[in-house]
């Protein structure tokens, strides 16, 4: 399967009637590096910091952060790379950092995390935008955000940091700042949010999660949770549109983006960019090259108009492999 896949490296990721969408991979270890670009990635749209973090033993440093965050750099540059702050608490633990919490996905991590010691934050700004200095294909990405405030202040200490290594005889240019929308509160922020930063990106692991209240790692409930919940889908096509209303570029890089029935519904919706992790790449283009759009807006009302989420998670696959 795969060997007849990898022909559609160098092809674009374009429907039958000439509509592209950009797809881009999730990266996090090294390794993820090479199997992106042999698949012919145009870009990260996520690279999951706390990666480097969860695997060592304590923070690491400035200068080891800015090292591994030059390799992801130069390995895609001229495409951009999405860097995600630091994303711990919740589901990802630092062993060297320990969080005791009732309930750790209503508490302490990602940007609250973050905002809350921006001596751990600032040090990792600064180094992205060390590791940046004459490829400037950096974008930072916030996770977890629910207000504008945390934007504002996240923005705020990045610019900081930017002034600093700038003073310090870095040549790094301003990179772009985008949010994750991933719970429901930003949701309905999206316009806000959207007004404030370069791009926005949704991350449909934790919105489904939080949306539907089932544990994204709970097997007693996994069967209620569901992607294409009709409060999930409604809850994305309220964010593309809000986002280009304000005429700023969005994203999926949750697990919906990988899955070639759901990425296609998602480029229906308008969305500009998928991200995935590498071993999806090529599915999911396969799967764009065979549609066209005309088809796809069908689909997408015919989906909007269901309330059963189960039953729109089978009709997506039936219909998906009648195109394949
Ligand atoms: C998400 O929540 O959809 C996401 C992409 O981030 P993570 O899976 O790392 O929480
Ligand atoms: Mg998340």
């Amino acid at each position: 399967l795969l060997a007849g896949l990898e022909k559609l490296r160098d092809e674009p990721a374009e429907t039958e009637d000439g509509q592209r969408i950009t797809l881009q991979v999730n990266t996090g270890l090294m390794t993820d590096i090479v199997r992106s670009i042999e698949r012919g990635a145009e870009g990260v749209g996520l690279y999951r910091t706390e990666i480097p973090f969860m695997v060592r033993d304590r923070f690491p440093s400035e200068e080891e952060q800015r090292l591994i965050y030059r390799e992801q750099l130069s390995a895609f540059a001229p495409h951009g790379v999405t860097m995600r702050t630091l994303d711990v608490g919740g589901d990802k633990p630092l062993s060297y950092f320990p969080i005791e919490e009732d309930n750790p996905f209503l508490g302490w991590r990602g940007i609250r995390l973050t905002l809350d010691h921006p001596e751990i934050f600032i040090v990792q700004v600064r180094a992205m935008l060390k590791a940046a200095e004459g490829l400037n294909n950096l974008r930072i990405m916030l996770p977890m955000v629910t207000s504008v405030i945390e934007a504002e202040e996240a923005q705020h200490l990045i610019h900081r940091a930017w002034l600093e290594v700038r003073e310090e005889g870095v040549d790094v240019e301003m990179p772009p700042v985008g949010v994750m929308i991933e719970v429901p509160a930003s949701v309905y922020q999206a316009r806000a949010l959207a007004q404030r930063v370069e791009f926005l990106s949704v991350g449909t692991n934790d919105l489904t999660q939080y949306l539907l209240a089932v544990d994204r790692n709970n097997r007693q409930v996994s069967e209620l949770y569901n992607s294409c919940h009709p409060a999930v889908l409604h809850a994305l096509l309220h964010v593309v549109e809000q986002a280009h209303e304000e005429g700023k570029p969005v994203s999926v890089c949750g697990e919906m983006a990988g899955d070639p029935s759901t990425a296609l519904i998602l480029m229906a919706m308008g969305f500009d960019s998928l991200s995935m992790n590498a071993s999806n790449l090529l599915r999911v283009k396969a799967a764009v090259r065979q549609v066209n759009m005309t088809f796809l807006r069908r689909l997408l009302n015919e989906v909007l108009a269901m309330d059963n989420g189960e039953v729109i998670a089978s009709y997506l696959d039936l219909q998906l492999t009648k195109v394949g």
